[in-house]
């Protein structure tokens, strides 16, 4: 009867969790994370763009996603001991383990972006999609004051691993559509800013999003690398 910890209780943590708790009903399931709400991360797009007005559809119990087998430790992982198959919890309680699944996440870095701080998000015509349910709700408040005008539109890639290489496409996307809803489309420029040589890496959805912005009146504006 394998004894597993996982550590981290999101959506990797979650699904693996649930997956071992299926195929393996005689394991012993332990999983650690201090954080007790689930981030439905995808919908921060739907957020960002008016789509859905309420972080309520993006926020769910932890608690509810768990499989009801397994322990659930609510403290973060301070440290590995994997000569000794050990993790020592926040408060110093130690874990053994036969098998560890680390499904931490990406930290985000904006402090890393000159000039940025993440105070600014949702601010001055700033926005972004990635920071927290707020923070994508407040990217929406922005692009809503700018729909009302129009402006200059600056889009951008991150060149670094992300959450989601999609969500900036989708972003790009929706604020032509409100542009064009609110009728502030021809007043507006929107540029798209990719440090590669494409928006996607997959070269048939590139493609087409390519072609699709060149159609546009006026068109969505690609800055490669
Ligand atoms: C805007 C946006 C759009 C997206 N769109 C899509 C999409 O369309 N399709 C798709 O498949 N994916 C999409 N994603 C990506 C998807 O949300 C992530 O890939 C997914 O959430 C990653 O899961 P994860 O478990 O690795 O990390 P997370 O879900 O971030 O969870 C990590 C967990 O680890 C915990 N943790 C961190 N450190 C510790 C520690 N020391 N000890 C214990 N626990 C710890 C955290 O509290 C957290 O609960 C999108 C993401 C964003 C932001």
């Amino acid at each position: 009867n394998p004894n597993i910890v996982i550590v981290g209780a999101g959506v990797a943590g979650l699904g693996v969790a649930n997956r071992l708790s299926r195929q393996l009903p005689n394991a012993t399931l332990t999983i650690l994370d201090s954080r007790k709400v689930h981030y439905y991360q995808p919908g921060y797009t739907l957020l960002a763009t008016g789509v859905w007005s309420s972080t309520d559809k993006v926020t769910d119990d932890n608690a509810n996603l768990m499989p009801t087998d397994i322990n659930w430790v609510q403290e973060n992982a301070r440290e590995f001991l994997p000569d000794n198959n050990q993790v020592v919890t926040d408060s110093g309680t130690i874990l053994d383990y036969d098998y560890l699944v680390i499904a931490t996440g990406l930290r985000l870095g904006y402090e890393q972006i000159e000039g940025l701080s993440l105070d600014d998000l949702g601010t001055d015509g700033i926005g972004s999609v990635y920071a927290s349910p707020e923070t994508a709700l407040k990217t929406w408040q922005q692009m809503d004051i700018f729909r009302q005008t129009g402006g200059r539109a600056v889009m951008t890639l991150a060149h670094t691993d992300m959450k989601c290489a999609g969500a900036p496409l989708k972003m790009t996307f929706m604020l032509h559509d409100r542009l064009m809803q609110t009728g502030t489309r021809h007043d507006s420029d929107i540029e798209f800013f990719s440090p590669h040589k494409t928006v996607f890496s997959v070269p048939i959805v590139n493609d087409n999003i390519l072609s699709r912005w060149a159609s546009y009146d006026p068109p969505i504006k690609v800055n490669f690398e």
